[in-house]
């Protein structure tokens, strides 16, 4: 018996070691070269060529040019001769649903800042994709957006007295998002007991404005300015806007359309005014300018769409969309002449020195989860950006409306997210979809490898 049990000591002992070892010996280092591309960073600097970009652990540890300082022995080295890098972009207006998260990646897209959903929904969407339980951008969550009454969706919060809008914030504080969301029955008058309670609480407001309008909706202190909504009532001073909201369907039609009406200079006006106030415009050109186009039917093969699942209600549900508003020809037709003056705000905006973010509203009707945020870079070209403006309006603005300084730039110790193209997009925003490669926290993903776990 103790011959015995002396020997099995003598095997267990080296074990126990080894297994309290690991436990104390730090992980090891998972460095990433990446070797010779032109580098776009994402703060608006012209492009850096033969880039070396070293990763470690998730975080970029060096950025040099190659051959500049020795690649570390333990790199897996990959080589980009010929690609470009951008950091991994952020979508500044999503509805993130489960079947998307995949898809936002196959895209480029890292991050995405979620603006409505059910709260219990979103917020356990948002743990899984956080903790990397499935394959998906990091995200942030409003949770369900706070409306006035009744609320136009029903999972929406609705508040009708100043004390019912501090109850709102701070139960949505409870909760755990990342920032408000409002919509457009909110009026200043629930507005201001709002932001005052939300600051207490550290939370930023982003605003879908309706009932009240932009100017007011930024000098009172939100973040952020979704669609350019309000804009319209702010440079008419039009009443028959705010009243149009109690409505949400005949607001938005008024305010679509409202924008044919505006003359060039009150546009100029209004975006200057509202650059001072430092608010963020997410202008989501994407869904104006599907707006004007719902009655093309070419829309529903575009590319892209072989992404989106048939089940996916929230993209292909345009039929139902036009039952409920009745849109017709006559309606299409003006919201086509509003584009002209919608581009003219962006341009003036940034002209102002105003900070635009780029959001795409999918998964709402036709916008596609990842693809949606690359039109939009398109056609804030097509208004007047350049394409690293674009690219920056796409990553460095929505890591600052999140308060996220390790996102949205390819710097030294930030995340290592980015995205790995095929031609350079510098020279032409569409080279943007032309993606070879993404890396979430460090790791790289082949978009066909996962393209081929839906197909
Ligand atoms: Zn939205």
């Amino acid at each position: 018996m103790t011959v015995g049990r002396r020997h099995v000591g003598a095997i267990l002992l080296p074990l126990l070691l080894l297994v309290g070892c690991s436990k104390l010996l730090p992980p090891k280092d998972q460095v990433t070269a990446l070797e010779g591309a032109t580098l776009i960073d994402g703060a608006g600097g012209p492009p850096n060529q033969d880039a070396l970009i070293i990763i470690r652990n998730g975080h970029i540890e060096t950025i040099a040019r190659v051959n500049d300082i020795p690649v570390p022995r333990s790199a897996e080295r990959i080589n980009l001769a010929g690609k470009t890098v951008i950091p991994g972009l952020i979508d500044a207006h999503a509805h993130v649903e489960r079947w998307a998260a995949a898809r936002y990646i196959a895209w480029g897209v890292t991050t995405v800042r979620d603006l409505h959903g059910g709260t219990d929904t979103v917020l356990a969407l948002r743990k899984d994709m956080n903790l990397g339980s499935i394959v998906g951008p990091r995200m942030f969550s409003a949770g369900a957006m706070i409306d006035g009454v009744p609320p136009t969706y029903p999972n929406a919060t609705g508040i009708a007295s100043a004390d019912q809008a501090r109850r709102a914030v701070d139960q949505h504080a409870v909760a755990g998002v990342d920032y408000l969301k409002i919509y457009t029955k909110v009026t200043p008058a629930l507005l201001r007991p709002l932001l005052d309670e939300a600051d207490k609480l550290r939370l930023p407001v982003a605003a879908h404005l309706g009932k009240t309008d932009a100017l007011t909706a930024a000098r009172a202190g939100v973040v952020s300015i979704e669609h350019m909504s309000g804009v319209v009532q702010a440079a008419t001073g039009d009443p028959k806007y705010a009243s149009a909201h109690d409505n949400f369907l005949a607001g938005w039609t008024a305010e679509e359309k409202g924008w044919a009406g505006l003359d060039s200079a009150a546009v100029a006006r209004t975006a200057r005014a509202l650059a001072q106030t430092k608010v963020t415009i997410v202008p989501t050109l994407v869904v104006h300018d599907m707006l004007a186009r719902l009655d093309n039917p070419i829309l529903l093969t575009r590319p892209g769409m072989e992404d989106v699942p048939e089940s996916a209600q929230s993209v292909r549900s345009v039929p139902s969309l036009l039952r409920r508003t009745g849109w017709r020809a006559a309606d299409f037709d003006a919201f086509r002449r509003s584009r002209r003056r919608e581009d003219q705000f962006v341009r003036e905006y940034r002209r102002a020195g105003g900070s635009i973010a780029a959001g795409s509203d999918a998964a709402n009707q036709l916008l596609i989860p990842g693809y949606s945020l690359h039109e939009e870079m398109s056609l804030l070209v097509a208004a007047g950006l350049t394409p690293l403006e674009a690219i920056t309006a796409a990553t460095r603005r929505g890591a600052q409306l999140l308060h996220a300084d390790s996102l949205g730039m390819i710097a030294q110790g930030k995340v290592a997210d980015l995205v790995v193209l095929n031609a350079n997009p510098a020279g032409g925003i569409g080279a943007t979809r032309n993606i070879a490669m993404v890396m979430i926290r460090g790791r790289m993903i082949r978009p066909d490898s996962l393209r081929s776990t839906w197909k």
